[in-house]
Formats: C-alpha cells, sequence, structure tokens
C-alpha cells in the first residue's frame, strides 16, 4: 500500500500521525499493530483495492448467468412462455430445474436492496435460517452501473440497461414490456409492495398490478403478509430498502447496517413461512433476490456501489420451490 499510496496517500485516507509526522514503516507498523481500528481501516482499503482488480483491460468475461434471466425464469415457472421483450435473458436452467413437473401457480418474490454476496461469505449467520428452510443458492452477476433501478429494470424485464432504458440512478416508468405485463396477460394478478418512492415503488407503474407505497420497511412486510392472507393475488412482489440507507449512511460491514441486513433475512422467513402456510396444497415458488452488492469507498468510509467490481455485481438468489398437496420436504 505504501509502495502504491506514498505516505502522503496514506496519511490522506487515514489521518494518524505515524503517516504524516516522520514516517517509517517500523513505527507505522508498531502503530498498526494495536490500534486496531486504524488497521481494520487499513485493511479494508488493501482488500477494496484487490477486489477492483487491474484498473485497465477489459471486463473479464461474465461467468455468471446475469439477474436479467429472473424475469423469464419466474415467467417459465409459472408456465408463461412470452410477453417479454425479444432481446430478455433466456431463463436460468439451474433454476428451472428445481421447478415441480407442471410448474407453479403463485410466486413470491423478496427483493432486498444491496446484499451482495460477499455479506453471506462475512456473515454466513444471517443466511443460516434460509440455509437450513432449504434454499437453493443461485450465483448471479448483478448489471452495470450496479444501481437499484438500473439492476430491478433488468431483473424484471431481462433486457440489458441499453434495452430498457435506464442506465444510471433515474426512476422513470419503464417503457419496455416487463413481468408484470407479461403476467397479466397470462392472467394472473400481481402486487407490488414497496417503500414509497423507492425503485420498484416506481418503474413498474403503468401495469396491470395492485401497487402499495408504504412508509417503510415494516410496513412493507406487513402489507405482504396481508396480501398473503387475502389470498387474491398469485405474484406478490415485496421490496426493504433499510440495509442500503444504512450503508451509505456507515458502511457496508458497520454493525449498524449488518444489523439491518439481519432484520431482512428475519422479514424474508416470516413471508416464507406465511407463503408456505397459505399456499398450502398450492405449487409455489419463493425468491430472496437483491439487486446489487456494495463497498466500502476508502476516502470516506461509507458505502457504495455502481462499480463494475466483485463486490458491488456478485449477488446471490435464494429460491425455493413447492409441490402441492403433501409434499412438506420441497
Ligand atoms: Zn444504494
Amino acid at each position: 500500500m505504501l509502495a502504491r499510496h506514498g505516505w502522503a496517500g496514506l496519511g490522506r485516507s487515514i489521518k494518524v500521525r505515524c503517516f504524516l509526522n516522520e514516517p517509517s514503516v517500523k513505527s507505522s507498523l508498531a502503530f498498526l499493530r494495536k490500534t486496531p481500528w486504524a488497521r481494520k481501516k487499513l485493511e479494508a482499503w488493501y482488500v477494496y483495492e484487490l477486489s477492483r482488480g487491474p484498473k485497465a483491460g477489459p471486463a473479464p468475461k461474465p461467468a455468471e448467468p446475469s439477474i436479467a434471466g429472473v424475469a423469464r425464469t419466474a415467467l417459465e415457472a409459472l408456465g408463461v412462455k412470452e410477453g417479454l421483450e425479444p432481446g430478455a435473458a433466456p431463463a436460468n436452467p439451474r433454476v428451472l430445474d428445481l421447478v415441480p413437473p407442471g410448474g407453479i401457480k403463485k410466486l413470491l418474490i423478496y427483493a432486498p436492496d444491496a446484499i451482495g454476496r460477499r455479506m453471506a461469505l462475512i456473515h454466513p449467520e444471517l443466511f443460516a435460517g434460509i440455509d437450513a428452510a432449504g434454499f437453493r443458492k443461485i450465483d448471479l452477476r448483478s448489471v452495470y452501473p450496479s444501481k437499484t433501478p438500473v439492476c430491478f429494470a433488468s431483473m424484471f424485464s431481462g433486457l440489458m440497461p441499453a434495452g430498457h432504458g435506464i442506465k444510471q440512478y433515474e426512476k422513470p416508468a419503464l417503457k419496455c414490456r416487463t413481468i408484470f405485463d407479461a403476467l397479466s396477460a397470462a392472467g394472473f394478478k400481481t402486487a407490488i409492495a414497496a417503500v414509497k418512492d423507492s425503485s420498484i415503488d416506481l418503474i413498474f407503474r403503468g401495469r396491470q398490478a395492485d401497487y402499495f407505497s408504504e412508509e417503510y420497511d415494516p410496513q412493507v412486510t406487513d402489507r405482504a403478509l396481508a396480501l398473503l392472507e387475502a389470498g387474491a393475488h398469485d405474484v406478490i412482489l415485496a421490496y426493504h430498502q433499510e440495509y442500503d440507507d444504512l450503508l451509505h449512511k456507515a458502511g457496508p460491514w458497520k454493525d449498524e447496517a449488518v444489523a439491518a441486513v439481519a432484520r431482512h433475512t428475519e422479514a424474508f422467513l416470516r413471508l416464507a413461512a406465511a407463503a408456505k402456510e397459505r399456499w398450502k396444497g398450492v405449487p409455489h415458488g419463493i425468491l430472496f433476490a437483491p439487486d446489487h452488492g456494495a463497498h466500502t469507498d476508502p476516502a470516506t468510509g461509507k458505502g457504495v456501489h455502481g462499480d463494475d467490481i466483485p463486490a458491488d455485481m456478485n449477488v446471490t438468489h435464494y429460491w425455493k420451490f413447492r409441490r402441492g398437496q403433501g409434499d412438506g420436504a420441497l
């Protein structure tokens, strides 16, 4: 890090005397050994730079399917073969392999903002309940720029940003076809419950769907539970944003932000249990589908996302399907 940034660069990012006044490797190492906060900061910065990879050169070939494949995957699981734009990404065969014969009739999608794959690597305990409930992990790549409206537009239209038209942080109603158009054309009733004025609340407007704009995450959870209970909808999408709010305020790996991830996974398991109960006897699917990850901005120590780096682009979705009658195990 010294070779790359020099003492002045280190001192600008981590304002400690050992970098700024008569710096030496020996005194800096001694200081870092007994100063956990400074050591953590330097380590996080180093890991961040590692994750960025070389600055120049072409982007690595995407090794994993994109989140854009979720649209067609969800539709095919529901037995809907058409309704997206021609360029929509193909369905994910690994997910379709899990779908019970004859397909599903109901689908619950829980979309928490900004939970990247790295969170489950650093804090596997937060995902233990999801693992224990038998959800299958599907590793996916987000889309670039890894910003919420760009990503969810891809996830639910099947198109890359150039195709759906949202290429930055902006929230116009999408003009392309989405799964919500395809679902209503196929006779499915959809409900979208989201925090008011969030991306999901705004960019899918104008479809034959029921929209519920809620004050914040707990109200979204209550709404989704009430919708499950009422039983009028076949597809329910619920969006939570607290982790994203806190990672920008504090940093993606800070305790207060991580606590929000725990609330998201708990809310998801509550919704999943309610769906299992309410849709007993009906073949259905349940999906945990975050949009992108996040990383620490070394300049501020706070969380950001939007780059084409693993921390922002690598996400894991969790899918589970149940057959109808008499199959609790699936
Ligand atoms: Zn964000």
